[in-house]
């Protein structure tokens, strides 16, 4: 196996994967808040994250992905309450939303998409260790955490206590006299007039804050101390700098090893948020470029930088597709030439430091052009099956499918019309295979036969 580095925002450095002894690596992104549809930007790190366990797996680790859906949260009451509908409806119909857009991507699922709904009784034990510990404390039915009892606090997102505001108090200012510290942030919220969804605690009914969710569903799956927590970085401070002194509070050790954050997408500029009036929803977003050329947008930046997002940059992500497609059709099904071997291993080598996208698409258009060079003829097409896998491209290979009996038999007389000199009627035979959706290649010894694919 490869050596696998990380950027690590704690300690600022590349760290090495070194996953638990007989434990599959764990890796926790945190996921949307469904109170509308996604847009592009919640999109990057569900690609990241779901490329990075491929590479993963390729590289002979059992992996398990988590990636929750916050389907509690301010933003949900808010959102139902405009809309005029219940909030359990809307979250269920953003969740669902959600799954469908983010299927489009055509990368399957997570393993595990915990719901915060589903999550209440560990939520309710880990705030309940916190308050045994001495680390939260009840006021009238709300729970919040008390910061300046965590020793490591800030230590994530290498902040100093002063500079530190929790983003809560804004639209709520009787929450500043109520908390003990204006450090301290909300672990439980007591329930309000109009909230039409509430759970029951000891200290009362209410629904979880948004921090201790993500403390709870990783540890449920992936127990505490896993391999990497994931998120894009927006998500550092307040969000996961809460979630690490959480779990170490409650728990006496770090919640993950490595904590990676992606870049946001930049529309002219902006941060990609909802709040901006430039909207770029996932789902039309793929409506309108396919599948493959949203993953290769996402994939051709590295995933810490900032990506920006425009017609252009998806265009080109277009045509890059579409070119690897064109040269994969002038390959054949089969092992790739043993002197391609070094380039196949740059494209890994390049995952290996960093998870380095741009870097291997790089190396993968350069075995794509010595692959079309003059030393190969329809070299066979293994390694490029392998690298477009980990990029969840493999679809641009042309499926390798039986053809027909129909398609065959036209491509022997046209076989037989070359060996005649018979070059028009080739030419004819030729242009009614394509009709019937394939296309014939000459190749040493005879003819192939190669779907156009849908
Ligand atoms: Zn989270």
């Amino acid at each position: 196996m490869r050596r696998i580095q990380l950027h690590d925002t704690r300690s600022g450095e590349l760290r090495e994967l070194t996953p638990r002894p007989d434990r599959p690596v764990g890796i926790y992104a945190c996921g949307p808040t469904v109170y509308s549809r996604i847009h592009i930007g919640n999109a990057r790190p569900y690609v990241i994250f779901s490329l990075l366990s491929r590479f993963l797996a390729h590289e002979g680790l059992e992996v398990k992905l988590v990636i929750n859906v916050t389907d509690v949260n301010d933003k949900i009451y808010d959102a139902a309450r405009t809309q005029g509908v219940g909030s359990v409806e809307l979250a269920e119909r953003m969740t669902a939303a959600y799954k469908a857009d983010t299927d489009g991507l055509g990368l399957g699922r997570p393993d595990h998409e915990p719901l915060a709904s589903e999550t209440i009784e560990p939520i309710i034990e880990l705030i309940q260790t916190l308050i045994d510990r001495g680390h939260a404390y009840t006021v009238e039915g709300d729970v919040y955490f008390r910061v300046r009892s965590d020793e490591g606090y800030g230590r994530l997102s290498h902040r100093r206590l002063e500079n530190m505001d929790q983003g809560e108090d804004d639209s709520d200012a009787t929450l500043r006299v109520r908390k003990e510290d204006p450090l301290d942030f909300a672990l439980w919220k007591g329930r309000k007039e109009g909230e039409d969804s509430f759970w029951v605690a000891p200290w009362g009914e209410g629904r979880p804050g948004w921090h201790i969710e993500c403390s709870a569903m990783a540890e449920e799956f992936l127990g505490v101390g896993f391999d990497i927590h994931g998120g894009g970085s927006d998500l550092l401070f307040p969000h996961h700098e809460n979630e690490a002194a959480q779990t170490r509070a409650a728990r006496g050790a770090e919640l993950a090893a490595i904590w990676m954050h992606n870049g946001m997408i930049q529309f002219t500029g902006e941060k990609m948020a909802k709040s901006v009036g430039n909207i770029a929803l996932l789902h039309d977003v793929l409506e309108a470029h396919g599948a493959p050329a949203v993953v290769m947008y996402i994939a051709s930046g590295h995933y810490r930088q900032p990506l920006a997002f425009s017609d252009s940059a998806l265009a080109q992500a277009r045509a890059n597709v579409d070119r690897i497609r064109e040269a994969a059709r002038k390959l054949s099904p089969g092992d790739s030439p043993a002197d391609l071997d070094r380039l196949r291993d740059r494209f890994f080598d390049a995952l290996a430091r960093d998870f380095n996208t741009p870097e291997a698409l790089a190396v993968l258009n350069e075995w794509l052009r010595e692959a079309a060079g003059p030393m190969h003829d329809s070299p066979g097409d293994s390694h490029l099956r392998e690298m477009l896998g980990v990029l969840g491209l493999e679809s641009l290979l042309a499926p390798r499918a039986e053809a027909p009996a129909e398609v065959t038999a036209l491509a022997r007389e046209r076989e037989q019309a070359r060996a005649e000199r018979d070059f028009a009627a080739a030419d004819d035979l030729r242009e009614r295979i394509a009709a019937l959706g394939w296309e014939v290649r000459d190749v040493t010894g005879g003819f192939e036969l190669i779907t156009l694919g849908p």
